[in-house]
């Protein structure tokens, strides 16, 4: 969905739109599970874009200790500014008002709202999410998720908690 500068000259837009699974590439790291749902409006402030509204969708993610899919909600509200980026060219001043300001940029005759959605998510998913808080994780030494196989492999001797433990054995 575009939103377009000359239409908000005019009136403010208000959208409400599902996108399935899909429709808007979050790339390699990461895929849309459940339709996203996105509300809000779009205003015209001077010559800035102000967007407000909500998303949720379901995102998965590998789990960064086991690797295995890891459902990840997402359920956030937005706020944000989008400039022309003409600004760009006072750049001391942009460089300030991007330091201060959740503010992105908006090329030619407007923004698409899909993009903003994109970043969102983006933005909103953690880096390093889990399966669960108790993950054991793969194990160092066979590569086996250590959730489903107790591998009974020994642990690592360059692992330092371990050697303490090592030499007492020796003795
Ligand atoms: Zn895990
Ligand atoms: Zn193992």
């Amino acid at each position: 969905m575009f939103l377009d500068i000359h239409e908000l000259q005019r009136q403010k837009i208000v959208f409400d739109k599902s996108f399935l699974p899909g429709r808007i590439d979050f790339g390699e790291e990461m895929r849309q599970v459940e339709i996203l749902s996105v509300q809000g409006v779009a205003e015209l402030v001077a010559s800035d874009i102000h967007l407000q509204g909500t998303l949720r969708t379901i995102m998965e993610l590998p789990c960064a200790r086991c690797l295995e899919p890891t459902r990840c909600p997402v359920e956030m509200e937005f706020d944000l500014f989008y400039s022309p980026m003409v600004t760009i060219a006072r750049a001391e001043e942009a460089e300030i008002r991007t330091a201060d300001l959740e503010i992105g940029f908006y090329q030619g005759d407007g923004l698409q709202l899909e993009d903003t959605v994109r970043e969102q998510v983006l933005l909103s998913v953690p880096i390093k999410s889990i399966c669960r808080s108790d993950c054991a994780g793969l194990c160092p030494q066979c590569g086996q998720n250590r959730n489903f196989v107790q591998c009974g492999c020994h642990p690592q001797s360059e692992d330092s908690r371990w050697a303490p433990l090592a030499k007492l054995q020796i003795k």
